[in-house]
């Protein structure tokens, strides 16, 4: 039986054509989904549009948009093992993963409800005794979100919650490999009660289905997670509508230790930076600059932690790396490897597809890769720049601080960093100095939904999360209110 999609408050096929959704792990068929076509966007938009103008929703006060995001928090809390397992059917990551996507989405759902009811507007400073200025905050009607595979439910949450709490109508285009998650959040938005319209959720193709989300005249925002190149395609469209826009976008992350970093930490973190979610991660950590001086103990132990790692059958408890999205994503993560070769890279570890069969996992079935740690190779060359998404991670001594500087932020990407020292004062002077929206230091990828996120350069505009998140979503009106009991004068 075909799976239906949310469209304008409507479970019902959409106009697309039939995708069928595979499990990653072993190419198992999840669901036939009726995804979603041009006329479905048209009619999610018009109803969307009487939606958020609607005065039961425009009027409503932030404790009422509020509660039920606190409601959707529950419900996600109180499925969240089930929501686990199909989103780890829907991409591959394993279940540990899963659940921490899976909770995340329940706190942004907490924080913005949080956020939409405490948010206060502001009287800016009165300079005249003739009228006063207020400055309030408006929604913007409708919202296009967009998302990628990498991290279905915690992505889209991070869209759907402020954009609702902030009074708009939200269309989610989810990524056409991961479009379980999004249908599910759905249905628990319906069981929360959101009038019908606010929300749709329409899987199909990103040329279609995100195009003319994007294009479409009544779309005022477009808010999306993804590859750099379809995000400056989307800003261009958005350019042209003069609407903003929010860009997650792509990533290749320096990490950095220095010579006085804790051995045993730093290997363990940078091990879990870029080999956790197989490396299909924007932040993940994927160029690493060693201090000559701790290079060998340092990769000796990173070498033994990397080659340790588990990657196996996603739903097995003790999985640590899953399989990958797709076997063309496989090949793709597999050309940057022979491309590394080629460049006269040295593969230390790993480098190849896992094949064969044991009792917990047939990697034949599905699309499994090797943790693979490359030397080498410059900070300039191919695999060095561009982003690969997978779990390949390129190593690169130094022994001069400044020159590692230059080559940390050589790059067209800023969405991350990580830093290993047990001198806190020149790990801070480093973390201003690196260009990248988030840095971690003697940490990686730990989040706090009231930490802003977003890139630098190439990895984005505007940032999603923080208390300040939710004006991404509002535009700033002023409000003079006259005073005085004489006529305007004339100038
Ligand atoms: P992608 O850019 O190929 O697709 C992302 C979404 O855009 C999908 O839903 C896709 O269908 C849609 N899309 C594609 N073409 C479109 C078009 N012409 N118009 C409108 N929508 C269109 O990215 P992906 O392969 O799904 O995800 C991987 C990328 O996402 C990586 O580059 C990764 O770094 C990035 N990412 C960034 C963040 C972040 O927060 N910065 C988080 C996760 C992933």
């Amino acid at each position: 039986m075909l799976k239906p999609i949310y469209i304008a408050g409507e479970w019902k096929n959409g106009r697309g054509g039939v995708r069928t959704s595979v499990f990653p792990a072993d190419g198992s068929i999840n669901a036939e989904i009726a995804t979603a076509g041009a006329e479905d966007v048209e009619e999610a938009v018009r109803v969307a549009e009487a939606a958020w103008r609607n005065p039961a929703w425009r009027n409503s006060l932030p404790h009422e948009r509020a509660a039920i995001l606190y409601k959707v928090a529950d419900l996600i809390t109180a499925s969240a093992a089930e929501l686990s397992a199909l989103q780890t059917r829907d991409n591959g990551k394993p279940l540990a993963e899963t659940m921490g996507l899976v909770m995340s989405a329940a706190g942004t759902a907490r924080y913005f409800a949080a956020a939409c009811e405490t948010m206060d507007e502001s009287l800016p400073s009165q300079r005249s005794r003739e009228f006063m200025t207020a400055s309030v905050h408006e929604p913007i009607g409708i919202v296009a979100a967009i998302t990628p595979w990498n991290s279905p439910i915690a992505s889209e949450m991070q869209k759907i919650a402020p954009a609702l709490a902030a009074g708009n109508a939200v269309i989610v285009k989810p990524a056409d490999a991961t479009p379980l998650a999004a249908l599910e959040l759905a249905k628990l938005f319906e069981e929360a009660g959101l009038p019908k319209g606010l929300l749709s959720v329409l899987p199909g193709r990103g040329s279609v289905v995100g195009e003319a989300l994007a294009k479409h005249p009544l779309v005022r925002k477009i808010s999306f997670t993804g590859g750099t190149s379809t995000g400056r395609h989307l800003a261009h469209i958005a350019a042209d509508k003069l609407i903003p826009t929010s860009l997650e976008l792509g990533g290749k992350s320096p990490t950095i230790v220095l010579e006085d970093a804790d051995i045993e930490m730093a290997a363990r973190g940078v091990c879990y930076g870029i080999f956790s979610s197989a490396g299909q991660a924007c932040i993940a950590g994927a160029r690493l600059f060693v201090h000559q001086k701790v290079y060998q103990p340092f990769m000796a132990r990173l070498l033994e932690l990397t080659r340790g790692l588990k990657v196996g059958h996603p739903e097995h408890p003790d999985t640590q790396i899953g399989s990958l999205i797709s076997m063309a994503h496989l090949e793709t993560v597999a050309g940057f490897v022979e491309r590394a070769r080629a460049d006269g890279g040295e593969v230390l570890c790993g480098g190849q597809r896992i094949t064969g069969k044991t009792a917990d996992c047939d990697y034949d079935a599905g699309n499994f890769y090797e943790p693979t740690i490359i030397a080498g190779l410059s900070n300039s060359s191919y695999v060095c720049q561009e982003e690969i998404f997978g779990p390949v991670l390129v190593v690169l001594p130094f022994d001069d601080e400044q020159d590692l500087i230059g080559q940390a932020n050589d790059s067209v990407f800023g969405l991350a960093a990580g830093i290993w020292t047990e001198n806190f004062r020149k790990g801070w002077q480093l973390a201003r100095v690196l260009e990248a929206g988030t840095v971690w230091m003697n940490t990686y990828k730990k989040f706090s939904i009231s930490a802003p996120f977003g890139g630098f350069k190439e990895s984005g505009l505007g940032r999603e999360k923080g208390r300040q998140g939710i004006l991404e979503y509002m535009q700033q009106k002023s409000i003079y209110v006259g005073l005085s009991d004489q006529p305007n004068p004339w100038a």
